[in-house]
């Protein structure tokens, strides 16, 4: 789950990390009001949506007066950046910069840890520092039975800053970013840039988080600001139904028992040249209720053209599913043509049961893959 970077400072704040002072802004008149209380002449209008490269997208822009923040304002709101349209704003004092870093926390799944990544080459675009030159990112692994002592945080500032009263004022910002970034269950604390301010200040004037969606539940307050989109609030109601449900976007809506089993089905429909619409783990069951609610929920997507039902019989027997499935198309009225995979526990009783209905039966996982290519 990602949060705008209005809030993700407010965090920043809470741990004593310096930002630069800002108020969040819905039209013109709040931005006014708002440059009143920032009383400092040159800021920032910064639009606020959940992603990123906002600077370059034209969502950053510097005033000098009230005349421009109020253009830039009225520009800003109400542009679309990647899809996203700009409904608030951040009006932000301007700090002088002497000098532009990046600084994030992420999880690395080889280190099995957070690591620290650090480079000087900040206020651009990381992924392409990352590729053209990946010298000059570095990255610590942060044992988590350690954490970040004062000799670690001051041997990572030292490889951006020379200046000891530099190097402190980043040893602090990397310690409290670490505490924030484990305490809050995020996936990325990312400051980009960290400034360093001509009077040697060392300031975060962007701040980015992700968190950890698994870890939400715990984590109350940072649940409260999801702000999800219309295939996030379909992913979200599928889970209340007990689903594990993705939006992929493609055209072959699938429904799968067992997430290994909707992964692999996944990889064949790409495999035969299809394009899947969807993650769908109804989990082991052959519950006709259960089966209408994933395929209302698979219908619900104007992109599908037809659906791939792949099921192995295992604790779940295959004439059940099959009950399961008959009962399940009496409620639900559609055109689209329906491919079915039954193996496992009793798959002959099973095809049997769905012999002469108008489902595609398959056998294996290639045949009904590629028939449901071809449907779709
Ligand atoms: P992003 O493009 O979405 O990452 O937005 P940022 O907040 O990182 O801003 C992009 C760029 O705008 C920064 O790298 C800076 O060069 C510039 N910028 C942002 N805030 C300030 C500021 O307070 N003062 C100055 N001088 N430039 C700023
Ligand atoms: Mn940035």
């Amino acid at each position: 789950m990602k949060i705008h970077e209005y809030q993700a400072k407010e965090i920043f704040a809470k741990y004593g990390i310096p930002i630069n002072p800002g108020y969040l802004c819905h039209n013109v008149d709040d931005a006014i009001k708002a440059y009143e209380k920032i009383d400092h002449n040159l800021v920032v209008v910064k639009a606020q949506v959940l992603t990123g490269g906002r600077g370059k997208a034209g969502g950053v822009k510097l005033a000098k007066d009230t005349i421009e923040m109020r253009n830039h304002t009225a520009n800003i709101l109400g542009m679309d950046i990647k899809g996203y349209t700009v409904d608030r704003i951040l009006l932000a004092k301007a700090e002088d910069i002497e000098a532009e870093y990046y600084v994030s926390y992420v999880i690395d799944r080889n280190t099995k840890s957070a690591i620290l990544m650090l480079s000087k080459e900040g206020g651009v675009d990381i992924e392409e520092v990352a590729h053209s030159t990946p010298e000059k990112i570095h990255k610590i692994a942060i044992d988590p039975t350690v954490g970040m002592p004062d000799y670690l945080a001051r041997q990572a500032a030292f490889l951006l800053f020379d200046d000891i009263k530099e190097v402190r004022q980043a040893a602090d910002i990397f310690q409290k970013l670490y505490k924030l970034f484990t305490e809050t269950d995020a996936s990325l604390a990312e400051i980009n840039p960290l400034i360093l301010t001509p009077d040697k200040k060392v300031i975060a004037i962007d701040a980015k988080m992700t968190f950890d969606d698994n870890a939400l539940y715990r984590q109350m307050k940072i649940n409260e600001l999801f702000e999800p989109t219309a295939e996030e609030r379909k992913e979200q109601k599928a889970k209340t139904k007990g689903f594990s449900y993705v939006h992929l976007g493609g055209d072959i809506g699938c429904m799968v028992n067992g997430a290994g089993l909707a992964m692999a089905t996944m990889d064949m429909i790409k495999l035969y040249g299809g394009s899947p619409a969807n993650f769908l783990d109804i989990g082991g069951s052959s519950n006709p209720t259960k089966v209408v609610e994933a395929m209302k929920l698979l219908l619900s997507d104007q992109d599908v053209k037809v659906v791939l039902i792949n099921i192995f019989g295992g604790i779940t027997r295959c004439d059940d599913v099959a009950k399961g499935l008959l009962e399940a198309f009496k409620q639900i009225e559609t055109d689209i043509p329906i491919v079915i995979r039954l193996t496992g526990t009793n798959e002959v009783e099973g095809r049997a049961l769905l012999e002469g209905s108008k489902f595609h039966i398959a056998e294996t996982m290639g045949e009904a893959t590629r028939k449901a290519v071809e449907l779709a």
